[in-house]
């Protein structure tokens, strides 16, 4: 799932559950379940460097920004572990950030050795780009719950 999708589902869980010992470790976890939902992707790695990826990346990590800034202008005593969990929501996928570097040196990706980086993948079975229509439906969705929060 894009990055801008788990932000808005960590954002949700900020805004609803005031207690961060669970609101913390739950957005981190929805990470896994949100990329578990059929999702857009298309070739894995393949197409890292590309002007796609990289025009997408800057996309989602704007988003990402705008969403810290919307939650701060219009929910000043709500938006910091709103924000918090929003990144820990997105932050599972920065463990593809080594094979990222790789990719764009050139260099072949490394195998998952980690059990939770095979999980993640794993968990990922429906990447394609028709999965941009769940994606659209997912992203209209947070938008609306966090509507529902900033009122
Ligand atoms: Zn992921």
């Amino acid at each position: 799932m894009r990055a801008i999708n788990h932000a808005l589902g960590g954002a949700v869980i900020g805004l609803s559950i005031a207690n961060p010992v669970v609101a913390l470790p739950l957005a981190f976890l929805s990470h896994f379940l949100v990329d578990a939902i059929p999702h857009f992707g298309v070739s894995g790695f393949d197409d890292v460097g590309g002007k796609w990826f990289n025009r997408t990346l800057i996309a989602d990590a704007s988003l990402c920004v705008a969403l810290v800034g919307v939650l701060a202008v219009t929910r000043p005593y709500y938006w910091v572990s709103a924000s918090i969990c929003a990144f820990l929501a997105t932050s599972p996928d920065l463990m593809w950030v080594p094979n990222y570097i790789r990719v764009k040196r050139g260099k072949h990706i490394q195998p998952n050795k980690l059990w939770l980086l095979r999980f993640h993948t794993r968990i990922q079975w429906f990447e394609r780009p028709i999965g941009a229509a769940v994606e659209v439906v997912w992203f209209a969705a947070g938008i609306i719950l966090v509507e529902m929060f900033l009122v």
